[in-house]
């Protein structure tokens, strides 16, 4: 089966009591036993729920990997994957990377004794040079926010397994559509599910996936024993965002294509990053290692905030707000938003400067998006 088939198909057969075409929503906390210790296939919906259930196959089909487990957000899907540590375990880290797995990293697991090393995500080499004993996961992400460095996924996964170490991608940007990490030698994919797989902007919700049975059992066990688990209505809502994920995911990069190419060549405009220009530095790796380049377009205006302002007041369609993935087209100032927590030095080193606007670009039709940017641009 193919992508779009399995998106739709995949962990949705006809429900077997009433022959309905879509999985039910089983919003129910319990299930009868047939007798003494004889439990149907579910017992308790914190354990397992039909529903979840049909999103967690899906999800795994659409990665190419064995298992799936659904969480209640992206944040609780990467808490799962780091309780696989222990107090004494070590990380190997990109940089780049989104700001809550930071801040779990730093401020939670931190304190628990597990360390972290962080390293320039786009030099193979570095996460080598910082690997130690105690190293027990590499932690990437890729394209990465806001800037759209990209990891090589298949270096990097020869690196970690030279040492013994598992191999973690957080998914989230490009989508399984556009990128699957498993089939290039991670050991776990990690998706908030918020973004592009639900697609809409109305679901808080986060994945898990791998091949690794091992690993799978001891994420599972985890979050049946924390429960982080996430509501029938929620999984019903992402399986059914799922099923358009391959169709949104053609319109959402032909538009953020066709928005670059705009950006690219407007006087205003200093410098646009995405990884569908030639002009990024690693557009062959994104070639290479992608089946797309996403929807995320950042560039920086000429100008600090006063110039940012006046871009934001002037746009009449997309919205000025965090978060990204939606079918409506969104800015955001990662300065004063995402990264706000940062010192304006850290921000000054990492590259995000005052006029650096990030776009999730959505599928509405393009030539209203670039009639509202070339608008607010000529405002600013
Ligand atoms: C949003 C996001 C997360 C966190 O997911 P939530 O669903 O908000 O908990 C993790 N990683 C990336 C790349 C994200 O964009």
């Amino acid at each position: 089966m193919r992508f779009s088939t399995k998106a739709i198909r995949v962990g949705q057969q006809p429900d077997p009591t009433t022959g309905s075409i879509i999985v039910p929503v089983y919003q129910t906390v319990n299930f009868t036993f047939q007798d003494v210790g004889r439990p149907h296939a579910y017992e308790y919906s914190r354990s397992a729920n039909p529903t979840r259930t049909a999103l967690e196959q899906c999800l795994a089909a659409l990665e190419e990997a064995r298992f799936g487990l659904a969480f209640s957000s992206g944040m609780a899907a990467v808490d799962g994957v780091l309780s696989l540590l222990r107090p004494g375990d070590h990380v190997v880290s990109a940089e780049h990377i989104y700001g809550g797995t930071f801040r779990l990293f730093e401020q939670v697991y931190r304190p628990r004794g597990v360390s972290f090393t962080y390293v320039d995500g786009t030099r193979p080499q570095a996460f080598a040079k910082a690997m130690q004993p105690a190293t027990k996961l590499v932690w990437v992400e890729t394209p990465a926010n806001p800037l759209l460095q990209l990891v090589d996924v298949r270096a990097v996964a020869k690196i970690a397994h030279e040492h013994g170490v598992k191999l973690v991608a957080d998914n989230t940007f490009p989508s399984p559509y556009f990128q699957r990490p498993l089939t290039q030698g991670a050991d776990i994919v990690m998706h908030s599910t918020t973004k592009y797989v639900s697609g809409h902007s109305d679901v808080i919700g986060g994945a898990v996936v791998t091949s690794d049975e091992r690993l799978y059992e001891a994420i599972k066990f985890y979050q049946n024993a924390a429960g982080a688990v996430p509501g029938t209505w929620d999984c019903w809502l992402s399986l059914r965002g799922l099923k358009t994920l391959a169709v949104r995911m053609k319109q959402h990069e032909a538009n953020a294509q066709a928005v670059a190419e705009f950006l690219d060549k407007h006087p205003k405009v200093q410098e646009t990053i995405y990884p569908g220009l030639p002009s990024h530095p690693q557009h062959e790796l994104a070639k290479a290692q992608m089946d797309g380049f996403g929807a995320i377009v950042t560039f920086r205006l000429n100008g600090g905030v006063e110039q940012v302002r006046q871009f934001v007041k002037g746009l009449k369609l997309f919205l000025f707000a965090e978060s990204l993935g939606g079918v409506e087209s969104l800015a955001c100032h990662p300065s004063t938003m995402s990264h706000a927590t940062l010192t304006p030095e850290e921000r000054q080193r990492i590259g995000i400067t005052d006029g650096t606007i990030r776009l999730s670009v959505g599928i509405e039709d393009v030539e209203d998006l670039i009639e509202d940017l070339d608008q607010a641009l000529a405002a600013c």
